[in-house]
């Protein structure tokens, strides 16, 4: 009798302990703001100390990659009077990357454009402003992404130049923070910061992520111009509402053409770049901007695996066909 008292109990402590290694994943929210931006993490996660080691890495990496952090890589490649600076591994692969972007642009996309970005002001009390023209002109003088030299001793630069990563490093960190969460057995995420979403893996319970496509403000009178579903792969928005102004009727925004530093005009409102990781989205949405709708399109068509989503100034939205099952326009 007592041995079948036993062996019922070894049964419901083995039910019990096996239940509790299979209890579903809880979601956890948090909102941050670092790199300038707004982050929202969904992780789905019994991990109660996730979400604090994810925020200290997104510390890390501002730490790392801002130019305003006295003391960041890239802060010192920008205060090195031209001399080699030494720099993490993280740093120069995400460096590295962004070169190819300028030479599949042809310099279109150029992390060197910083001096012509510091005269603009999008966000602060200066806003609204329109930089010196001829300071403006100086400064795209400077911009040479060929000049910037790296390898396994560091990053140099002339002294006159300057970098800035905003148009890649939004995309790369939040790859990087899934992969932190994978390696901690996240097997499900959705993550957003400022525009560039990331997921991981499915939705819980198997399905796809819907990414809601943002309609570029007093573009089309509705919040989403359209949905798309994803598995474990990146939607990049970039717009020129979000950052900037309008002056005798001309719209000032943050992309910025480097030949001349000033706004890039072309039809283009918003374009929305899908594919497996955010950083190749993050640098594209600002590369392909800058090509205008037709370039644009013709580009993204002849790369493998990357897909976009157009929407112009007067409303009109448009997309690369491997979005044909996957993008349903809301009308
Ligand atoms: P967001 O930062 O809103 O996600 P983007 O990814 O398009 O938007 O990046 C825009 C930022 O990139 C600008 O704020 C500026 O710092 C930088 N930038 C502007 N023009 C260029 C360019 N032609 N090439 C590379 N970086 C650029
Ligand atoms: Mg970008």
């Amino acid at each position: 009798m007592k041995k079948r008292l036993l062996a019922c109990l070894i049964c419901l402590a083995l039910l019990l302990t096996g239940c509790a290694s299979k209890k579903p994943p809880e979601k956890q929210s948090r909102v941050l703001f670092y790199f300038d931006t707004v982050v929202t993490l969904n992780v789905y996660t019994n991990d109660k100390k996730l979400l604090d080691d994810v925020e200290k890495e997104c510390l890390r990496y501002e730490k790392l990659l801002s130019k305003t952090v006295e003391g960041s890589d890239v802060w010192n490649i920008n205060h090195a009077e031209g001399k080699r600076v030494p720099v993490s591994e993280e740093t120069r692969g995400l460096i590295m990357k962004a070169l190819e972007f300028s030479k599949l642009s042809d310099g279109r996309f150029d992390i060197s454009v910083e001096p012509c970005v510091a005269l603009w002001d999008f966000t602060g009390e200066n806003m609204g402003k329109l930089p010196d023209a001829a300071a403006l002109e100086a400064a795209a003088k400077k911009v040479d992404w060929t000049k910037i030299d790296i390898n396994e001793d560091g990053v140099q630069i002339p002294a006159d130049m300057s970098i800035d990563l905003g148009a890649i490093a939004k995309g790369y960190i939040s790859d990087k923070i899934a992969e932190f969460m994978a390696e901690r057995g996240v097997e499900s995420a959705l993550m957003n910061f400022g525009g560039n979403v990331r997921t991981l893996g499915t939705k819980p319970d198997g399905s796809k992520w819907r990414i809601g496509i943002q309609d570029p403000e007093g573009i089309r009178d509705q919040s989403v111009i359209g949905v798309v579903d994803i598995e474990g792969a990146a939607v990049v928005t970039s717009g020129i509402y979000e950052r900037g102004f309008t002056i005798d009727s001309v719209h000032y925004h943050h992309i910025l053409d480097p030949e001349t530093g000033w706004s890039v005009q072309n039809e283009l409102a918003g374009i929305s770049i899908v594919t497996g990781d955010a950083c190749t989205a993050d640098a594209l949405s600002t590369t392909v901007f800058t090509m205008g709708l037709e370039e644009g399109t013709a580009f993204i068509e002849s790369l493998e695996g990357v897909d976009a989503i157009f929407v112009t100034r007067d409303g009109k939205i448009s997309h690369t066909s491997g979005l044909e099952n996957i993008f349903a326009p809301v009308i």
